[in-house]
């Protein structure tokens, strides 16, 4: 499989190349250029398959002949080596449980599968390779977890600075070793710009070889498709009806994931883009017009996210027809107000713990399945509720227990630096970095 810079088409690269380098020139991303459809019957006999066939058959074609056959198979094997549960919460809605993984969040799926791929990529390279990324709050985590003590990878972290979670914060800046942490003194978008800008800076690129680990990169966007195939395994025990698939989205990789899957053949009834109150996929839903703001800080703090970068795979996918978007996907806004709500009535009725995230996604697919009577679905459960205590405890008066594998991070020392959102800081942190290396 190759793919294109959707910047400018004639660039493009093999899997190999778009994982290393991350992103095309321009900062185009990089995009598949044929989507390989399922086999029907393959989809429709799903439940008699494992999840690591079920991995493995959904990455072959786009990673070719690069990584072999054996190679693959125990790299997805890792990536689903934790469960990924469909539960039901009432009658018509279910949550597929992406948060059991290593840092409980849905990210770390990506992440352990890019990680792997780029260790076996790098084996027989002289180089040594920066992973530049910036977080909301989940990535960083995840991609530092998956990285950590690979050879020849170091990670740099950017992160703004109070806010994100403090689980989220320890999982960022207690690791060490190939692992740095900025704290950057803005938001997220400004972190996101900071990254965009070292990528196409001359000075860095001359000394460091530096790779994105965001959804932007296609190692980590591509195997998310994976759990919607294991979510319609269990689906099919119990559902006959395809699902309303709602997904708490910020960045727009998830979802993009998704929808990737069902334009191969995943039976889908619709998508629900769940937003914040960082809305301009769905206002853009509503209008045709996609007007970005400027980013709200909110309770589910990995999707505040102002410009979404994977929108534009979105409408690659629909040849940037607008109709056909539409028909497809419905936005929804979901405030703090309506957030904690939710988690407090889900837990009152239902008694099941929901986190800020999974809540916007919930009360969106709430809303929709009240307009569309008759219709059933699933939320994507992005995040364990103990990342998020502070608004849980705002919303139910529950004190949320630390899982014992959490216990003996808590107590460890934060170790990060404080930078402006300012690219000549970043720029030094890089250059001085590379020289003591
Ligand atoms: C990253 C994240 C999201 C948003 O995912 P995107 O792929 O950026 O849309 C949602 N929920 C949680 C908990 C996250 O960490």
């Amino acid at each position: 499989m190759n793919y294109y810079n959707l910047k400018d088409k004639k660039e493009t690269a093999d899997f190999k190349a778009a994982t290393i380098k991350g992103q095309g020139r321009d900062k185009g991303l990089f995009f598949p250029e044929s989507i390989p459809p399922f086999d029907p019957q393959w989809i429709e006999d799903l439940h008699q398959f494992s999840n690591e066939d079920i991995a493995f058959q959904c990455m072959k074609d786009f990673v070719g002949n690069q990584v072999p056959a054996d190679i693959l198979r125990a790299i997805v094997s890792e990536t689903v080596s934790f469960e990924i549960p469909l539960k039901k919460i009432s009658g018509n809605i279910y949550s597929l449980e992406l948060f059991h993984g290593p840092t409980l969040a849905f990210k770390d799926i990506g992440a352990r599968f890019m990680s792997r791929c780029l260790s076996y990529f790098l084996k027989d390279e002289n180089k040594k390779v920066t992973v530049l990324v910036a977080t909301s709050g989940d990535t960083g985590g995840a991609v530092a977890h998956g990285f950590y003590k690979t050879p020849g990878v170091n990670v740099v972290i950017l992160y703004p600075k109070n806010k994100v979670s403090m689980v989220q914060e320890k999982q960022l800046t207690t690791l060490g070793e190939n692992i740095s942490a900025l704290e950057v003194n803005g938001s997220f978008d400004d972190c996101q710009n900071l990254v965009k800008q070292a990528f196409s800076d001359q000075e860095i690129n001359a000394d460091l070889f530096l790779t994105s680990a965001n959804s932007i990169n296609v190692a980590r966007w591509l195997p998310q498709q994976v759990y919607y195939l294991l979510a319609l395994k269990q689906w099919q025990k119990t559902e006959k009806q395809p699902p309303v698939i709602s997904v708490p989205s910020g960045n727009f990789g998830n979802i993009c994931a998704g929808i990737l899957a069902y334009l191969r053949g995943l039976p889908v009834e619709h998508f629900i883009a769940a937003c914040n109150e960082n809305d301009s996929v769905p206002r853009y839903l509503k209008t045709q017009e996609l007007l970005y703001h400027e980013t709200v800080p909110t309770l589910s703090n990995a999707m505040d996210v102002g410009n979404p970068s994977n929108f534009v795979r979105i409408s690659e996918l629909f040849d940037n027809n607008f109709e056909n978007i539409k028909n497809t996907i419905s936005g929804y806004s979901v405030n703090d107000e309506k957030t904690l709500q939710t988690i407090r009535n889900v837990y009152t009725k239902y008694h099941y713990l929901l986190e800020p995230h999974s809540a916007v996604a919930y009360a969106a697919l709430e809303q929709y399945l009240e307009e569309n009577p008759g219709k059933k679905g699933f939320i994507l459960g992005t995040a364990h509720p103990v990342k998020f205590p502070e608004a849980i405890e705002k919303a139910v008066q529950i004190e949320i227990d630390i899982p014992g594998s959490l216990q003996g991070l808590m107590k460890k020392e934060k170790k990060s630096i404080e930078i402006q959102p300012d690219f000549a800081e970043l720029k030094r942190f890089l250059l001085t970095k590379s020289k003591g290396i």
